[in-house]
């Protein structure tokens, strides 16, 4: 049977023509939701609500490997030298470890690649998507990809639709149905069944289907249809995509290798024909050639690039942070500007009111958290049962209006739902008002950062009142008149927003409270009715700020990383947390606020961006402004969002940064980085370990392509001296098969353990880098030649010192025993340059003498191994022969030790003078 047909209940007309009794009766549930055996039982035999994705075969995955342009060089000198050997000529060793260098390229890119494709697909599973049911008769979270047909799901504005759902019951509901439809307009919902045929999904609209995303509104819906089954599931076939790891800086890696390729298969082509000229035989000097290729070009980068950036995401995420794609890992260290959000990010989100304003009183409450325990004075002195009515008003429309409970939990008192509106519960409670004033709701408008307040329509004594609570500014905005300590009376809004400045000023949050009484047989509302409703009162939340985060902006300050506030809060209530976090230095600072944000042109805005940190009432279009006026600055702008409307802003900022725990399914989605535990000092610290990746690549650059060159200007540099002296005219320092041993087994043991390299201490302390640098910059260069000078020159020292005496005046070989030998000193002297010159190579600017030489155990590790490997062919007789060494006196190693030296002491010094001339310009680094 096929897939598709396992999850699915056919139907013998489509959901969208059957009524929702219908469809309650055909799945055997109701708006009470199955129960949980029942729900166990059909998830065996509808199976988990999740697509199947088919990953490439291994095979496959393994011959990828093999398509590039270096490994076609390669195999077709595995090619010529095999078809040489087998005609007679000594080349055997040369076609077994060419071949071998192909094998196990193509083993550790398989592996490396499989790992960072594990890593990501490890953290694209810890963001586990969940979604709301309602089994047992009560609400209740689960995984997505537990659903089972006949589920009730309840969604919210930003939910993801987890499964193709009937909708049975819809609040201003609207879907944005692109992923599946590719119309970006979001789709109005309703409950009313389509009797046409044949309707295409998107006017199918009494249906939610899975991946869409709910942009607004609420709405509650049956389950009838789960994984292959649903309309997503019908054409995930076309989406069947597994994620390439490839980034940005693999690609600019990648181009980088090929020109390499070109230029040095050209020099490579040069050197044969002078080899020719200068008296090698075709053979070996082709032999030369190819070698000189493979030994010059980097085959190792690639995978190491992933490799740490795979690492740094998985580093990441033990802080905290989860990367959604690679790049972001290397872009964050890039960082110049975090622009966050204020409310559970900065803050910890645990809102305590603690003044109220009504009826021309101002009242103060005490207690923290959400515990109802609290004493409520009004200028000093307890107030009594009798609650003075704008006071009770007040207090009974923040409990209505209102999604929130608060609820016990192991001793502690929780909030189920958006804090804001727990601590208006909490307040209430505190003020004697529980359930008994819960009134019945009718309908409601629910909550949004755009419109800044809610409204809800309800039931109260018979009559219908419409309850409001939001921004000050909004309601205040809408009122006609207040409630005063003898009814209604004159609005006195300039007294109500001078007390809300005031409150704004203690850092509280403030929202306001209003109603009207609608006629009695209303029962939907709409925007328009909130127009002359009766100012109650205002209450004012304490939202403390969180102690890492002050001490994050701290660091960001000393990293050269700009922290910016974006808020929908009130300007002065942003003000005074942002001055209490170390934002800004003091209330009076410069702020924006979206209207003004909104009128400024293109040109203003930009110029402003720079100076301003703190932005407050804006809408989530401002946040997008504010981001792409930062980038046409030049910066490197990581933004925080959580809300549906916050997905443009999201992907329009370098790095995306959504919040695990309060963020929407959208928002996520949009991010490139979501954070667990929606913390600011979180962003930091990835900001950080984005800076070590990107240091400890750096290293692994720096010390690779210079031994890359060494061993390019062994081979050059013997062929161009063949004419001058004449043991360069008998054979070169290295065999060709050795040049390939080192180009091989040096960056695997010497390379790779630089990208474990332990973070430097002054990480945060330099400012972030530019990310438009090049890599083939002046540095690199300088260090390329320096130190492939510092390998090459003692090769041919400790070839010429112990060789000379093997060679006639012309050349010609008088003891290859003597010549052999002194080729194998040759071979250890460089990589006793090696040695020298990865311990310096450990930092880039820093002197090796500044950290302990054994911080590292996975270089020490490649060192003890590079030695072991290389005494193999030095002393094994079988390997000699392959590899045409021979062992050599004792007493030569007094002369090959100091190699240990010029790599060393050529990058150190080169440091010194780096660091003089730095101070000289008064650029600190540490
Ligand atoms: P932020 O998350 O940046 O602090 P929000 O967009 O959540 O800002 O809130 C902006 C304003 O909207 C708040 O200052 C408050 O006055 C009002 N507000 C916040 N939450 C609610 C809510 N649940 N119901 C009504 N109004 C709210
Ligand atoms: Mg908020």
């Amino acid at each position: 049977m096929a897939e598709a047909e396992k999850n699915e209940v056919i139907p013998e007309k489509p959901w969208y023509q059957r009524t929702v009794e219908e469809t309650f009766e055909k799945l055997s549930t109701n708006k009470n939701g199955l129960n949980s055996d029942d729900a166990t039982e059909r998830l065996k035999t509808y199976g988990y609500n999740e697509l199947t994705f088919s990953k490439p075969s291994i095979f496959k995955r393994f011959m990828r490997q093999f398509n590039n342009p270096l490994v076609f060089i390669l195999m077709a000198a595995a090619a010529v030298t095999g078809f040489l050997s087998y005609s007679g000529e000594d080349m055997l060793a040369d076609t077994i470890v060419i071949i071998s260098v192909v094998i196990l390229n193509a083993i550790l890119g398989f592996f490396q690649e499989g790992k960072a494709e594990n890593t990501l697909y490890a953290l694209q599973k810890m963001i586990v998507p969940q979604c709301m049911v309602v089994r047992d008769g009560t609400e209740k979270i689960i995984a997505t990809r537990e659903l089972v047909p006949g589920d009730i799901v309840v969604l919210e504005g930003g939910d993801r639709v987890p499964a193709d759902l009937r909708l049975f019951s819809v609040t201003e509901a609207a879907a944005d149905e692109a992923a599946l439809t590719g119309e970006s307009i979001p789709v109005e919902k309703t409950t009313e069944p389509i009797e046409r045929d044949n309707i295409p999904p998107a006017d199918q609209k009494c249906l939610a289907f899975s991946g869409t995303f709910l942009s607004r509104g609420h709405t509650r819906g049956i389950v009838v249809g789960t994984a292959e089954a649903t309309e997503f599931g019908k054409i995930a076939s076309l989406v069947k995509t597994t994620q390439t790891v490839t980034t940005p800086l693999q690609k600019k890696i990648a181009q980088f290798t090929t020109t390499l390729i070109i230029a040095i298969s050209s020099v490579g082509v040069i050197n044969f024909v002078l080899g020719k000229i200068f008296g090698y035989s075709y053979i070996y000097s082709f032999l030369a050639s190819v070698s000189l290729v493979v030994a010059a070009i980097p085959e190792m980068l690639p995978m190491i690039v992933t490799a740490i950036l795979a690492l740094a995401g998985t580093v990441m995420a033990k802080r905290h942070a989860l990367i959604r794609r690679l790049p972001a890992a290397e872009t964050l260290g890039c960082t110049t500007v975090i622009c966050s959000d204020k409310t559970g990010t900065l803050t910890k989100n645990q809102m305590t009111v603690g003044r109220i304003f009504s009826g021309g009183i101002d009242y103060e409450l005490s207690g923290a958290g959400y515990e109802p325990k609290g004493v409520i004075t009004a200028s000093g002195k307890e107030i009594g049962k009798e609650l003075p009515d704008a006071y009770k008003q007040t207090l009974v429309i923040g409990l209505n209006c209102n999604h929130a409970s608060v609820a016990q939990k192991e001793g502690q008192h929780i909030v189920i739902g958006d804090p804001t509106e727990g601590a208006l519960v909490v307040s209430a409670q505190k003020s004697g008002i529980f359930e008994e004033y819960e009134y019945e709701k009718i309908t409601e408008i629910p909550f949004d950062s755009e419109k800044m307040y809610m409204a809800s329509l309800h039931k109260v004594n018979g009559k219908r009142i419409l309850f409001v609570k939001g921004s000050p500014e909004k309601v205040v905005a809408l009122c006609k008149d207040q409630l005063g300590t003898n009814g209604s009376e004159k609005l006195q809004d300039g007294e109500i927003l001078a007390k809300v400045s005031e409150m704004g000023r203690a850092a509280l949050r403030v929202l306001a409270m209003g109603y009207k009484e609608l006629p009695s047989d209303a029962d939907e509302i709409d925007h328009a009715d909130l127009e002359g409703i009766t100012f109650t009162g205002i209450q004012g939340m304490i939202d403390p700020s969180r102690p890492e985060a002050i001490q994050a902006i701290a660091q960001c300050k000393t990293a050269g990383v700009r922290t910016v506030m974006i808020t929908g809060d009130h300007v002065l209530t942003a003000k005074a947390i942002a001055t209490d976090l170390g934002i800004i230095e003091n209330i009076d600072a410069e702020a924006l606020i979206g209207e003004q944000i909104a009128t400024m042109s293109d040109e203003e805005l930009e110029n402003v961006v720079e100076r301003i940190s703190v932005y407050a009432r804006v809408a989530p279009e401002h946040k997008l402004l504010i981001c792409q006026k930062l980038q046409a600055r030049g910066h490197i702008v990581s933004m925080t969002g959580d809300g549906v409307n916050d997905a443009p802003a999201l992907k329009a900022a370098d790095i995306g940064v959504a919040m695990g725990i309060t963020g929407t399914e959208v928002s996520k989605e949009a991010a490139s980085m979501v954070l667990t535990d929606d913390n600011f000092a979180t962003i930091v610290n990835a900001v950080e370990e984005g800076r070590h990746a990107w240091n400890n690549l750096e290293k692994a650059i720096l010390y690779t392509l210079p031994t890359n060159a060494g061993q390019a200007f062994l081979v050059m540099g013997a062929v161009l001296l063949a004419p001058f002296i004449a043991i360069f005219q008998a054979r070169l320092p290295l065999e060709p098969v050795q040049i390939l041993w080192v180009n091989l087994f040096d960056s695997v043991f010497l390379t790779m353990p630089l990208m474990m390299e332990p973070k430097e201490k002054n990480l945060l302390h330099i400012p972030p880098r530019d990310p438009k640098v090049k890599i083939a910059n002046f540095l690199f260069m300088q260090r390329v030649i320096l130190i492939g000078l510092a390998i090459a020159v003692p090769g041919f020292l400790i070839y010429n010192f112990f060789g000379a005496v093997a060679v006639g005046p012309a050349g010609e070989i008088l003891d290859a025993h003597r010549l052999t030998q002194a080729q194998t000193a040759a071979f250890w002297a460089v990589l006793m340059v090696h040695f020298g010159f990865v311990m310096s190579a450990r930092s880039v600017f820093r002197s090796a003498f500044t950290f302990s030489p054994f911080s590292n155990w996975w270089l020490i590790a490649g060192i003890v191994i590079s030695i072991l490997t290389r005494l193999l062919p030095t002393y094994v007789p079988a390997f000699s022969a392959l590899f045409r060494t021979e062992e050599f006196p004792l007493e030569w190693w007094l002369y090959i030790l100091p190699c240990l030296l010029p790599g060393f002491v050529v990058l150190e010094i080169d440091k010194l003078i780096r660091k003089k001339y730095r101070e000289k310009r008064g650029i600190s680094l540490s």
